[in-house]
């Protein structure tokens, strides 16, 4: 087994879509980035990343290239477990909390957790969606940003 651990974190700015887990969230702000910013989807992307010892999320999408501008992380996330798997690992499971002071995610974890499942090719039982306030503390909860931190876990299925 191999684990991996992802954090990211990115600004809360005006005139952006709030993309998070691949759901589009009723709210006034978004997060500001080159791709679409989803900072639940960049926190796993760089767990899974990690615990096959292929580096980070910049070194395989560079935001210097422009063929990632606005792009779906999602697709970005189906694109890492696509160059994972074939080096012999198969996903066990993966866990991320979201800190975010607003919104409340609850309506949406469902949806999230299933696009999750769906990008990464695993059962829905495999991913686990938490949000978490930092009780008004920090970058998170002056509402400035929003963070993420994400574990997986990967099976050798052969010698990788
Ligand atoms: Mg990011």
């Amino acid at each position: 087994m191999r684990i991996g651990y992802g954090f990211d974190a990115h600004r809360l700015v005006p005139h952006r879509k709030l993309v998070l887990g691949g759901a589009q969230i009723d709210y006034p702000l978004g997060l500001e980035g080159h791709s679409d910013a989803d900072v639940l989807i960049h926190a796993i992307i760089d767990a899974l990343l990690g615990a096959a010892g292929m580096g980070d999320i910049g070194m395989l999408f560079p935001d210097t290239d422009p063929s990632y501008e606005g792009v779906s992380s999602l697709r970005l996330l189906s694109e890492t477990v696509s160059r994972i798997t074939p080096l012999g690992f198969e996903i066990s499971n993966v866990d991320v909390t979201l800190f975010a002071e607003r919104p409340k995610i609850g309506p949406y974890r469902e949806q999230i957790a299933q696009n999750v499942a769906d990008a990464i090719g695993v059962h829905r039982s495999r991913v686990n969606i938490k949000a978490t306030t930092t009780e008004e503390l920090g970058f998170v909860g002056r509402r400035e940003g929003m963070a993420a931190a994400a574990v997986a876990l990967l099976n050798e299925t052969k010698n990788a």
